[in-house]
């Protein structure tokens, strides 16, 4: 899998005339690995902590260039801070976001796909991306106590 989107990318820099260099290749694979959503200051502070010597600009330039060579996905939780995840590999899915404490639970049904493929073919319209994301409290005590 990993080397399925390291062949990806370096076609995707060569294409666009972007240097290929190890850094970016690090946080490729840092990138592939990270568990859930992050934003580029948290893949960052997670490579740090392997002891990662790669700067900061790089990790911030090439989570774009990950993102446009549509191996990660820009998501946006509603609170104006970009996250991304990977998507190589990994089924589409839908968020459940709790705006009390901030948990995401993902999720994903064929049926929800299988709508959104038929309103796409209704328009002859060409998906490449959708986000699709409910907001709410979650079961969680605190968020979904009821004020009285
Ligand atoms: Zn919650
Ligand atoms: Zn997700």
């Amino acid at each position: 899998m990993k080397a399925e989107a390291e062949e990806k990318f370096r076609e995707f820099l060569k294409n666009g005339k972007n240097r290929i260099t190890p850094e970016r290749f690090e946080v490729l694979n840092a990138a592939l690995d990270y568990q859930g959503h992050f934003g580029a200051d948290d893949l960052y502070i997670a490579m740090k902590k392997m002891n990662s010597s790669v700067s900061r600009a790089t990790v911030y330039n090439t989570v774009e260039l990950l993102e446009q060579c549509q191996i990660i996905s820009k998501r946006n939780f509603g609170d104006n801070m970009n996250r991304y995840e990977s998507c190589f590999g990994k089924m589409n899915h839908e968020h459940l976001v709790c705006t009390t404490c901030g948990k995401i639970i993902e999720f994903s049904t064929p049926r929800l796909e299988a709508i959104i493929e038929e309103v796409c073919r209704q328009n002859g319209f060409e998906m490449t991306n959708y986000t699709f994301n409910i907001f709410g409290k979650c079961s969680d005590k605190n968020c979904s106590k009821k004020d009285e």
